[in-house]
């Protein structure tokens, strides 16, 4: 990207602004070091502001009518398909991934607004009669308020717009707080939003520094009704202590562990090609990156040798070489955790079978296989967050679905092998998705989500929208 010139403040109540003690923060790219730009800081008043203006523009919102609000978010989502390229650009720039995911991202996040427009028309209601006959039962929906959207760097964009885009649709006005690592297309995002002609107030997005007294703060105020959170299980354990003195409705999107079971018989061609789509998208900084591989036996050698024949094809690079198919780590600590936990995979027993962190520098680290993986040891129990393969061999199907289920985390999985046993299989499973063949699993029209620690509802789909929604009921006279 030549030098990034998209906004660097926040946006509160319809005007991007800088922050009120005037401090900034650096946000860098990662692939080079070097500065991209300094974004403002929002002092505590800054984040009382965004929530003073969210507040007052929910009454107008909320009782806008669901086709207006519909056509804002379609035409948010014709300028988003329609600057792809330069919100796909400003990805690369601040988190460091190559560009096909982040092309890949930028018409996702775009296919949110989409959706969620269309879904803006069609909140549900329903009408019963009671078993006794004593009364009608009506079943609306309200939307539940002023909403604080938390999101993480690694889809810089498609979690905002995962958000943005349901609780705009339900009538919720919105503070967005984006990563610190990729502030950047937050707000290139706004800006769109602005561009749609977003009413002021209904959008608002603040950048805390520090970000823990400053969420408290907000989550402290009777006006905010709604936290929707994406990130680590450790910080949204924080959060949800914090939502529960005012008993703040919480969606938590969290912490994943995925494990991808290669079952016996299972096609090869459709098994690769689905473990590099579920290890490599995103360079593997996916909350649903397949984490801990299990293979059966009887595949296990031509399965490393074919999936070390993918790998050896990635070309390790700075995204903004468009050919260049896995990018940096979004920053040293990240990268450097990565190669910690190799290190300690190798110290537990497994083998390197390619990779590994001599031939990278820089937040850049190379698509690695590791075999001999133990079940329970340190990488695989830990969310490996890069481009790393670490592949346990298994030799009973039982004891597979053991292991997969043998995890606090219950996001994704990914199951390969013949129909009919792929899909018992995952009915097994305890996770939120499951890919049945298939190694990519998100889509807007579908609801994204884990149980256990991964986390609380769901996102996009016919439930995105509820997240952001009360239920009442009318009891009426029979
Ligand atoms: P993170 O450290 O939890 O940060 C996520 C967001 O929370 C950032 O905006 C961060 O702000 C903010 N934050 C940090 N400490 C906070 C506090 N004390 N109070 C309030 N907000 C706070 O996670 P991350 O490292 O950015 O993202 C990686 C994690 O996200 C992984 O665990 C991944 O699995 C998860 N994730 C889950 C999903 C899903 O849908 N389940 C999707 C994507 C990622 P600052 O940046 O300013 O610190």
């Amino acid at each position: 990207m030549t030098a990034y010139e998209g906004p660097t403040d926040l946006f509160i109540n319809g005007a991007w602004r800088a922050g009120a003690d005037g401090r900034r923060f650096p946000v860098l790219d990662p692939a080079t070091g070097k500065l991209l730009a300094s974004f403002a800081a929002a002092a505590l008043e800054d984040c009382e502001a965004a929530v003073d203006a969210a507040g007052d523009a929910f009454p107008s919102w909320s009782a806008t009518p669901p086709r207006e609000r519909s056509e804002l978010l379609r035409r948010v989502f014709e300028l988003m398909t329609a600057e792809a390229e330069t919100l796909a650009a400003i990805i690369v720039a601040e988190n460091g991934k190559a560009w096909p995911d982040a092309i890949v991202e930028a018409k996702y996040s775009a296919e949110f607004f989409r959706w969620f427009a269309e879904e803006a028309v069609r909140i549900p209601g329903e009408y019963r009669g009671s078993p006794s006959g004593d009364k009608r039962i009506v079943v609306t929906h309200q939307s539940i308020g002023v909403s604080l959207l938390i999101t993480p760097w690694n889809f810089p964009a498609a979690m905002a717009a995962r958000k943005i885009a349901p609780a705009l649709a339900a009538g919720c006005t919105v503070v967005l707080k984006p990563a610190s690592e990729t502030p950047l297309t937050a707000a290139f995002i706004v800006e769109l939003l602005n561009r749609a002609r977003v009413p002021a107030g209904v959008v608002n997005l603040v950048t805390p520094k520090p970000v823990g007294p400053a969420v408290e703060s907000m989550l402290a105020d009777a006006r905010v009704r709604k936290l929707s959170f994406t990130g680590s299980t450790e910080v949204g354990r924080q959060l949800l202590a914090s939502s529960a003195r005012r008993v703040v409705s919480t969606s938590m999107e969290l912490g994943g562990n995925a494990p991808l079971v290669v079952l016996p018989g299972a096609d090869l061609d459709v098994a690769i090609a689905g473990t590099v789509d579920a290890k490599m998208r995103n360079g593997g900084s996916a909350c649903t990156a397949a984490n801990r591989i299990y293979v059966h036996a009887s595949l296990h050698e031509e399965f490393l040798a074919r999936l070390t024949d993918r790998f050896l094809a990635f070309t390790l690079g700075p995204g903004s070489t468009r050919s260049n198919t896995l990018g940096a780590l979004v920053s040293q600590r990240e990268r450097d955790k990565v190669a910690e936990l190799v290190e300690t995979a190798v110290g537990e027993g497994a083998t390197i079978v390619l990779g590994g962190a001599d031939e990278s520098s820089g937040c850049f680290y190379p698509a690695t296989i590791l075999k001999g993986v133990a079940h329970g040891s340190t990488i695989n129990s830990t969310e490996i967050f890069g481009p790393v393969a670490a592949i346990v061999r298994y030799d009973d199907v039982e004891d597979a679905l053991l292991m997969a289920n043998d995890s606090e985390f219950g996001l994704s999985a990914y199951v390969f092998g013949p129909e009919g046993d792929a899909v018992r299989f995952a009915f097994r499973l305890q996770s939120g998705m499951v890919g049945v063949n298939r190694g990519v699993i998100s889509d807007p029209a579908a609801p994204f989500g884990g149980v256990k620690q991964s986390g609380l509802g769901r996102e996009g789909g016919f439930e995105g929208i509820l997240e952001f929604l009360e239920t009442q009921y009318l009891s009426l006279p029979a």
